[in-house]
Formats: structure tokens, sequence, C-alpha cells
């Protein structure tokens, strides 16, 4: 089958969260199955863009309302990331680096919508499926099933994936003419609530919908910033398929960005080696715990809950722990975050920023991972835990729930069921006494417990599969129905 993706990250071109992770390996997995899938994503003036070599395959214009845009197609050369990839250069749109967070949004990914579309209607064959991920490709859909400028594409089956709900790329009706002409009394698939929405176009006219994961799927029925009912309406066609993650990037064997390389066998002095290399940087005491975060700090992970969560556990366990952050979002949060070092040094630090290989040194330093979620559809950063040794300490929601199994529960994480500080605090008890348990921790006597002990957790989880070559077939036969 030959599978166009489009979306608006896809790693290592340009990644804001885990859609970028999933764009960026999914389509590599589908062709070691045999078939050819694309990624058509923007052409964002980044690092990705400058120090590559790409050929042009085609140039031509788009209309967006009254202006016409040029617009030229890059292939990326080499295929060295295991796909075709294929970027979209708009020059007044996307000669910026960052992927979001313009004014000019709205049109930025209709212009690029609107481009691939013209493209790919020009090609003497139609690929067999048009893949689209989140709201930024939402009008897809539509756009290939009635406007009348992309009547070949007609019958293209398209499908969306929903990574996160929460975002829908809403705008008003005074923008209609942006979306090439259709026959108006299709308007209606475009509405949801007074506005035209991308996300719930999609969610009406794409053939399939996936989620990524079974719970979430269950979850946006009741809770999904407005398009429940929608969803709940749509779900014959919907399905839960959940993320893998990308053993080639993610294998702490090979990790050529970890201060130590380590295995299964190995995995106690391999992660002590990151964790003594990694406190040093952070002025952290590595005889103790770590305990981290990575992530947005948004309402939606927690985030707004870890300034007392970490307020508390450092006065609880005065001495006896150490934590380390990752994140930028909120500014409140980040201040409040910032403000913490000041009360704890020594104790406590933060990275505020985005850092792709500080992330991948703190998976595998740290001993436990803290995701306070109040939604997570799948969340990568679990399982990137898990591949590197370190227990995850979840709320029981969306995707965490079905990749994390309490200890209590024969399991080999820790799981809470409400994002909230008392919850959460008690999970980082149960966390201290595990590794208390098992492992000689500075100032504390060592009496190790019958029960799982931290060696073994981590032997057992390193070794999980949560490869994509399950989930790679799974769209496969979704694309095949
Ligand atoms: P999201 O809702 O943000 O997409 P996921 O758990 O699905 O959450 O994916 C998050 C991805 O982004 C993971 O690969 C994680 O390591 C990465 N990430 C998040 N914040 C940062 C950061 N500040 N620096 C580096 N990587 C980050």
């Amino acid at each position: 089958m030959e599978i166009i993706h489009l979306s608006a990250e896809c790693y290592p071109i340009a990644k804001v969260g885990g859609l970028g992770d999933v764009v960026g390996a999914l389509p590599k997995y589908q062709n070691k199955l045999g078939h050819v899938a694309k990624v058509v994503m923007p052409a964002y003036r980044n690092k990705f863009l400058i120090e590559n070599e790409f050929e042009v395959v085609y140039n031509g214009w788009c209309k967006l309302g009254f202006h016409d845009y040029s617009v030229n197609i890059l292939r990326e050369k080499t295929n060295k990331l295991g796909f075709d990839l294929y970027l979209v250069r708009i020059n007044n749109f996307f000669e910026r680096e960052l992927v979001y967070g313009y004014d000019d949004d709205t049109e930025r990914f209709l212009a690029y919508q609107v481009a691939v579309l013209d493209w790919i209607a020009q090609w003497e064959h139609r690929p067999d499926v048009i893949h689209c991920h989140d709201h930024h490709t939402g009008l897809v859909p539509f756009m290939t099933a009635y406007c009348h400028q992309f009547e070949k594409l007609r019958h293209i089956p398209s499908i969306l994936t929903i990574h996160n709900a929460q975002y829908q790329g809403q705008f008003g009706w005074d923008k209609l003419h942006y979306i090439p002409a259709f026959d108006l009394w299709k308007s209606g698939l475009l509405d949801w609530k007074g506005a035209i929405n991308p996300l719930a176009a999609a969610i009406k006219c794409a053939w399939r919908i996936t989620t990524v994961s079974p719970s979430y799927l269950e979850e946006i029925t009741v809770s999904a910033n407005g398009l429940e009912d929608l969803l709940a309406q749509e779900r014959g066609k919907s399905f839960g398929i959940l993320n893998g993650i990308d053993h080639d990037v993610w294998n702490p064997r090979t990790d050529p960005m970890l201060l130590k390389n380590y295995t299964v066998r190995g995995v106690d002095n391999g992660k002590k080696a990151n964790k003594v290399a990694l406190c040093e940087l952070f002025n952290l005491d590595p005889e103790r715990p770590l305990f981290t975060f990575i992530g947005r700090l948004v309402g939606e992970k927690g985030a707004d809950l870890l300034p007392e969560i970490f307020h508390n556990a450092l006065n609880q366990f005065k001495n006896q722990i150490s934590i380390l952050i990752l994140g930028s979002g909120e500014p409140e949060v980040e201040e409040r975050l910032t403000q913490l070092k000041l009360v704890f040094p020594g104790d406590y630090n933060v990275f505020l920023g985005y850092n792709e290989q500080l992330a991948h040194q703190i998976y595998a330093a740290a001993d436990f991972l803290l995701m306070p979620s109040r939604v997570e559809p799948c969340g990568l950063n679990q399982l990137y835990a898990l591949r590197y040794g370190t227990i995850p300490i979840v709320r029981r929601i969306g995707g965490l729930k079905d990749t994390v199994v309490d200890i209590g529960d024969g399991g080999f994480g820790i799981c809470h069921d409400q994002a909230s500080v008392t919850d959460v605090g008690h999970a980082i008890g149960r966390a201290f006494e595990l590794y208390s348990n098992s492992m000689p921790v500075a100032g504390k006597q060592h009496i190790p417990v019958e029960g799982k002990q931290v060696t073994e957790i981590r032997k057992y989880i390193m070794q999980l599969d949560h490869s994509w070559d399950k989930a790679a077939q799974q769209y496969i036969d979704i694309y095949q129905m």
C-alpha cells in the first residue's frame, strides 16, 4: 500500500511532543512491513532544513482566499529516515523556526493542506490512503471529499489519528473563503458550536478514526473539550491503537545521547553511572533516589501540582531524595518551579526549556518518573522510562492506564487514581519505600524486605515490548478495511 502521512510534526525534523515521535517512527515500521509510507509536512526554517540535502519535486501556487502563494515541495535526498520525506515550502508561512504559536497558524496550516492536495491531485496515480494526524491536517478529509478542485481525490480513503483532542484548531466563519470552493450546503460538516472546527470536521469526514490508546477512545466520549457527543456518535468507525516507541532511537544499549550505555544485565551499574554524571551537572546527590518529571508544564500534565508535590516531598524526605525536572510551559508554573531551587538547593533542580539530549539522559539516570496527568491520550514518557529501567509513577488515565500496572496488582509501576497533591504524595512515599528497601540509601539503614526489588523491576520493565511492530500492522489492518 502507498500511505501518505500528513502531520505538523515528525521527529527528527520538527518535534514538540509525542505527535512528532509517532510520525517519525510509524512510517518507518510500515515500510519495514513492505508498504510505502511517506511523510509530507511543512518546511519549517529549522536546523534539519538547513543541514540536509533536498531536491525540488514540485513547484506551484496555492490559493488561500484572495491571495496566491508560491509553493515548492522538497524531497529529502538520502532516505536516511527510513521513509520518504517531503517538505512543503510556502514562503510567507514557513520561513520560521517554530512549529506552532504564531498569530497566523490557521492560515499556515490551511495553506499547507491545500498545497499538499494540489500536489497529490497532479500525480498520475493515487495513493491508497491519506493518514491525517491531529487538527492541523483535519480539513483534508473534508476537502478531498467535497472541494471541487480535488474531485480526483474523492475516492482516496482518509484516516484521522487523534493524538490530542484538547486542541482543535477552531476559527471563525469569516475565514470560510480560505477553503477551496465546495457546495455550501455541506458547510455543516465543518461546523462545531458556531465555528469552523478542523478536528470536528475530520471526525465527521474521515473514513476511519483512531486514538492513540484504547482507554483514551473511551474517555473522549465523556471528556474531549466539547467534542464528546460527536465522538460518541462516530464511535462505530473509531479504534484505539496504543502507540509504540522507536526501538532504534530509544535503546539504552546504543543511545548515543547517553553518558553511559547499558544493557538489561548491567542496568544497576549503567543507571548509576548516568545518575552520577547527571547529578554532578545539576548539583544533586547521586546516592539518593532520583525522581523526575519531563514534559510540557501545562494543566493537562498536572504540572501546576508539581511545586506543591515537590515541596511536600522534599520536606518529608529531607536529605533523602533528589528531584530533577525538565520542561517548559505556563510561565506561572515555570516561576514556581524555579523558586523551589532557592528553598532546596542541592536537593532539587529544574531545567526550563526543550532539550532532547537531556531528556534521554534523564530517562537513563532517574529512578522514578512522575506523570500526574489530568489527560493523557497515550503518553510516551512512561514507555521511554520503562525501556530505560526507570519506574513510572502515573495516574490511572488514558494510555497510562493501558501501559502501567501497579506493583500491588502484580505489576511494575506505581499508580494513583487522582491528579492531586495528596495522591501523588502518597505515590512518592510508596516509591521511596520500595527504593530504600532494596537499594542502599545514604543515611538510612538498609534492611531488605520480601517482595519486589528495584533491580528485578528494572530488568523486567526494560524487556517489555512496546515497539511499533504490532501497532504498525494494526494501522495497516484499518487501512485495509
Ligand atoms: P505530549 O502530550 O507532550 O505529546 P507525550 O508523552 O506523548 O506528551 O510525548 C512527549 C515527548 O516529548 C517525549 O518524547 C518527551 O521526551 C518529549 N519532551 C517533552 N518535553 C520535553 C522537553 N522539555 N525536552 C525534551 N523532550 C521533551
